[in-house]
């Protein structure tokens, strides 16, 4: 690849500023783009310009030229130009007194300058145009590009339009650029050929010109970045697999019937589990759709078929809730359950550790403990992780390194936004429960602004504890910082007992020991406890479905996600429940959308996309950074989802006509050249 330093008239100390940007080569240079463009097609005369199109492109004759030193001791040159209609402007040029000897009165010039309007009590009544900001005066029109569309870059100190123009312009020159794609791809999908791509891409005849280029760039980008992972993703065929005996018999034990949603994941599953190609599958729902449930059914139907299973979940909390409901559940069907974490030592350890090992355990349900050195299994098939929220890690090398190979579902309540869903998670097979359980209320979400608020909102939540409802009250903090800006559990817990007198409660943060939190959300459980002091500790998985309030201080403070999860500990059965989002003082015009979002909608895949837009796909782990899609130059994944879409469908297309061709003559793969 050629340097940056063959573009004449770059030596070292620019190519250096070069570098700062990335750029070394002349291919760097073109795929470098730009930030906007600067649309001279069209002249425009002095008096032409307004706000929005401030600045004149035009033909100018110097009239006077006068210099002066201003109160900086600048020397500064006024020049009055006339344009063609005779319309006189101002120009103020400081410290630029060398233009003196050019712009001497009668010469003519071609002129790109934003113009100001102003009015000048010496010319009252009448508009005054004047200009002290940056102008271009060149001899000839071309030099002024005028009838085109100059790129505009964005820069670092030292280099300036000009340069880049020029090595944009020696790039797409003296670069070899061949085409990215199969050919037939630029017909069925309207593409420019890369050739024409770049060179439109940096000088565009029109607006339109640009914006396909980007596109064309965009498409092949994301082409090559998906292509090799579809093909390296085995392709499953639909197939009909029926339950076995125990699955019906969970289902039948339940005191309600499956969503179709539940049914329809818990069969891809089994689908999958029972194929010889390791299952990579998400199982997204949005909070309190049941995938617990289908979790279950599908250990079973591992265990069935004579594997073990392993649930992992974020905390020891959470994983202790999942192993009282998998006993309550599945004991009964002849499965032998045990419960894993750190906090598992000694004796009872290593006991468990030799059933895991000697098979005599179907399902260990556990935190990350289970994926520690010293756990192995006799038959581990299945490994579901449960509340995964950043995909970015991928367990599957934690288990590869125990020897086995087993099928992996990670669950998560937070909806992927279907863009992310077709390129960073491409790899992954995706079951998805849209429809909630049937006789859900949608929880009422409250937002509160002001103080004067509050009583009403403690004596909505003290009349459901009339009714026999349980509460959430959560704080940013756990202690008061003494900097009196945030309310904390400690101080609101005592203020609490005051507002409600004689009503059990207790305090639960991160601070505490694992022990004390699952005793205090067991008594929460077992309504001993009808409400909780919490910070987001209570953020995922908790359910105890007579909890119908949920009121969220700062919540201000919490992202969309966050706000999402917490509100989704309530509304877990058939009762109408409560979010109130209290959010008091002046708010940043985010938080303020965000709130307005959460009170808009209960929809988990709404709230995912809008995150999305408020904060963009930078939330993004270790996996996807080095996978290339933090590099994307021309496409956005956050806004591109139809270019995404068709991208993506194309490489499906041709991978599915390869695969048929392979049958047919056992040909192999064609092999498309993937050069960066
Ligand atoms: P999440 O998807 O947030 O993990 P859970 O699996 O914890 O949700 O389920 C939330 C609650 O809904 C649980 O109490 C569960 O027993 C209940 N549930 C699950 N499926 C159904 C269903 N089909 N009908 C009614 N309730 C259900
Ligand atoms: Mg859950």
């Amino acid at each position: 690849m050629e340097s940056i330093r063959s573009v004449p008239g770059v030596g070292s100390k620019l190519a250096g500023r070069f570098e700062a940007l990335g750029i070394r080569t002349l291919e760097d240079m073109l795929s470098f783009m730009p930030r906007s463009y600067d649309d001279r097609t069209r002249e425009r005369m002095i008096g032409e310009t307004t706000e929005e199109n401030p600045t004149a492109i035009c033909r100018i004759h110097v009239r006077k030229a006068s210099s002066f030193y201003n109160r900086k001791g600048e020397k500064t040159l006024k020049v009055t130009v006339v344009d063609d209609d005779g319309t006189p402007l101002d120009l103020l040029c400081f410290n630029r007194g060398f233009l003196e000897g050019s712009l001497t009165p009668g010469s003519s010039w071609y002129m790109i300058c934003q113009v100001s309007v102003r009015s000048d009590p010496t010319f009252f009544g009448r508009r005054c145009y004047r200009s002290s900001a940056a102008f271009e005066l060149k001899r000839t029109k071309a030099e002024a590009g005028i009838g085109s569309i100059l790129p505009i870059y964005p820069l670092t100190e030292g280099l300036t339009e000009k340069v880049m123009r020029r090595a944009a312009e020696y790039a797409i020159r003296n670069t070899e650029i061949s085409d990215s794609l199969p050919f037939s791809i630029y017909g069925r999908h309207g593409l420019l050929h890369d050739k024409e791509a770049y060179a439109l891409l940096h000088f565009p005849r029109t607006a339109e010109d640009a914006a396909k280029a980007r596109r064309s760039l965009a498409f092949s980008e994301i082409f090559r970045l998906l292509f090799p992972i579809l093909r390296g993703k085995p392709e499953r065929k639909d197939r009909h697999v029926p339950m076995t005996e125990k699955e019906k018999a969970l289902i039948s034990s339940l005191p309600f019937s499956l969503t179709d949603d539940q049914l329809r994941a818990a069969e891809e599953i089994r689908c999958d589990i029972d194929s010889r190609i390791p299952m990579n599958r998400l199982l997204q729902g949005d909070v309190g759709s049941g995938k617990t449930l289908v979790a279950w059914i599908s250990a079973l139907h591992a265990i069935s078929r004579g594997g073990q299973v392993a649930f992992m979940a974020p905390t020891e909390l959470l994983a202790k809730q999942h192993a009282d409901g998998a006993s309550a559940l599945l004991s009964g069907l002849g499965v032998r359950i045990a419960f894993l974490s750190g906090s598992v030592k000694g004796q009872p350890r290593r006991l468990l550790l030799r059933s895991l090992k000697d098979g005599d355990i179907d399902l260990v349900i556990g935190t990350h403990a289970l994926f520690s050195e010293d756990v192995a299994f006799r038959s581990l098939t299945l490994a579901i992780i449960d509340e995964q929220h950043r995909f970015g890690i991928r367990q599957r090398e934690a288990l590869a390194g125990k020897g086995q190979n087993p099928s992996i579902l990670y669950m998560t309540a937070t909806p992927i936004p279907r863009s992310l869903a077709l390129t960073m998670l491409a790899d992954y097979d995706i079951s998805t429960l849209r429809t909630m359980p049937s006789g859900r209320i949608p929880i009422k979400t409250h937002t509160i602004f002001q103080e004067s608020t509050r009583k009403a909102m403690y004596e909505t939540v003290g009349v459901e504890f009339q009714r026999g409802h349980q509460a959430y009250f959560v704080y940013p903090r756990i202690d008061d910082e003494g900097d009196g800006g945030l309310l904390d559990v400690t101080t609101m817990y005592s203020r609490l007992k005051e507002i409600y007198p004689g009503v059990p409660s207790a305090l639960i943060h991160s601070k505490l020991p694992e022990e004390e939190k699952m005793g205090i959300l067991s008594d929460f459980r077992d309504r001993k406890l009808m409400y909780l002091v919490a910070t987001s500790v209570v953020e995922v998985g908790i359910d105890v479905p007579d909890a119908t309030c949920m009121v969220i201080e700062h919540a201000e403070r919490f992202g969309l996600a966050a706000l999402h999860q917490l509100r989704g500990r309530v509304g877990r059965s058939t009762l109408p429940s409560y979010c109130f989002l209290v959010a008091i003082g002046s708010l940043t015009d985010d938080a303020r959308e965000r709130l307005r979002i959460m009170k808009e909608t209960n929809d988990g895949f709404l709230i995912a996309d809008k995150d999305l837009e408020i904060r963009g796909p930078g939330d993004i782990g270790e996996g996807e950074r080095q996978s290339g899609f933090v590099s994307l130059r021309f496409s956005s994944i956050a806004s591109d989802l139809k270019l995404v879409e068709e991208a993506r469908a194309e490489c499906e297309r041709i991978l599915a006509e390869d695969r048929g061709l392979l049958k047919a003559e056992n040909a192999p793969l064609r092999n498309i050249s993937l050069h960066p």
